[in-house]
């Protein structure tokens, strides 16, 4: 492939036009937005609207006057239609970590007479640590077993599996339809995790007949550093569910200021308190960055553009071998090459930002939205001829100052 076919893939593609909706630096290609999205061109300017007008000018009645307290169901709306969830599914607020401790929480209270969290012994960290600090607290057992394990370890003790649905590092793609159906029918409710699926694939919670979901605001929803996380919990058994962390607005009526505790209907009890309303600006900005975008469209982008990525890896730089799945899997790839570390601060050095994974891994992610084809073509083109130069091969680029 040549840099005028990359080009010319690119003008075919029915997603390029979305790239103006971010403002990328001049000079770097960037093949990171699995960890941290890149800026849209509209969120500076929302932001800056929240705090000026709305807040400066308007003060407290802002709160219903922008509508800042409906911002988490709000933009959960706008959510629910990328991960496959209904209106009134999806509710916005808190980080990953603290959604996760909710509704493991809940599930767990769901399924008395069963104690056992179900996930995987690879799992993102705090996904696993979140459940070992509840196991602390209900006395319930957190089992973990490899991937390919975990459908057959589903038993009548299990509450709860949660599973993140594609792996941050490897990049793995569970069967979303047949694991749930697997939990189903061993009576287990089932969790996913959409960290590294919502923004970048078609996913489709309601098909799969999920019960549970959470996921990051800040990875391909665009939504800026450390942005509000979401939260799923499927219609037919949000009343059934209660949020461990019954917050005033979670409650039926907040501002009756009653003594006791009475959750709200519906996803409005997986509230705990008063939204982040400028963190609410930046991710509605990055939310409409999908604004008009089919998901099978985004999909099929995520596939090619990784798909070309593994095709000229293998082309042009032989030291790296492939340690992602070639069939199912997400929007990033992790390749093995024994100086990763070293290899990747010198990519970066030269403007290709990707990631580097313990212990070997260099991890590239592609966001549909703004990663083009000729982006893939360049960022090969940098690596190999940094690995035919072995110009990553020197003191500086092996000093790790800090790991991300
Ligand atoms: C990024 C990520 C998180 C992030 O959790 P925070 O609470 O936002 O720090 C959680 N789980 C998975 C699988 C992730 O990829």
């Amino acid at each position: 492939m040549t840099l005028d076919e990359a080009l010319a893939l690119d003008a075919a593609d029915p997603l390029a036009h979305c790239r103006e909706r971010f403002a990328l630096p001049d000079g770097v290609i960037y093949l990171d937005g699995n960890s941290l999205g890149a800026l849209p061109r509209a969120a500076a300017a929302a932001m800056a609207d929240t705090v000026e007008r709305q807040w400066g000018d308007d003060l407290i009645a802002s709160w219903n006057k922008y509508d800042w307290i409906g911002a988490p169901q709000r933009l959960g709306d706008r959510i629910a239609p990328l991960i496959g969830a209904g209106k009134g599914e999806v509710l916005v607020g808190d980080s990953t970590s603290i959604n996760l401790f909710k509704l493991l929480a809940a599930a767990l209270a769901a399924r008395p007479g069963r104690s056992t969290i179900l996930s995987e012994t690879g799992n993102f960290p705090t996904d696993l640590y979140i459940a070992q600090g509840l196991t602390g607290l209900t006395g319930a057992t957190l089992r973990t077993v490899e991937a390919d394990a975990v459908e057959g370890a589903i038993d009548g003790d299990t509450a709860v599996v949660m599973l993140t649905h594609v792996d941050y590092r490897g990049g793995r793609r569970h069967d979303m339809a047949r694991l749930t159906a697997a939990a189903h029918a061993a009576g287990a409710l089932m969790l996913w995790d959409l960290s590294h699926s919502a923004g970048a694939m078609a996913v489709d919670l309601r098909a799969a007949g999920a019960d549970l979901a959470v996921g990051c605001g800040y990875k391909y929803l665009n939504g800026g550093p450390g942005a509000p996380a979401f939260l799923y919990v499927a219609e037919r058994l949000q009343d059934q569910l209660a949020s461990p962390l019954s917050g005033w607005l979670g409650h039926a009526e907040p501002f009756a200021f009653e003594p006791d505790y009475r959750p709200a209907p519906g996803i409005a009890r997986f509230q705990a308190g008063t939204p982040s309303i400028l963190a609410m600006a930046a991710l509605e900005a990055g939310l409409a960055t999908f604004d008009g975008v089919s998901m099978s469209d985004l999909e099929a982008k995520s596939r090619a553009l990784s798909d070309l990525f593994i095709a000229l890896v293998e082309e042009r730089c032989p030291d790296l071998t492939l340690a992602s799945p070639r069939g199912s899997r997400g929007s990033h790839l992790v390749f093995a090459h024994p100086h990763a570390f070293a290899l990747m601060q010198a990519l970066i050095g030269r403007g290709v930002i990707g990631d580097y994974r313990e212990p070997d891994l260099v991890r590239f992610g592609f966001a549909p939205l703004y990663n083009s084809f000729a982006d893939v073509w360049r960022a090969i083109a940098v690596m190999a001829d940094l690995l035919t130069s072995r110009a990553y091969d020197q003191p500086h680029f092996r000093q790790r100052q800090r790991v991300t």
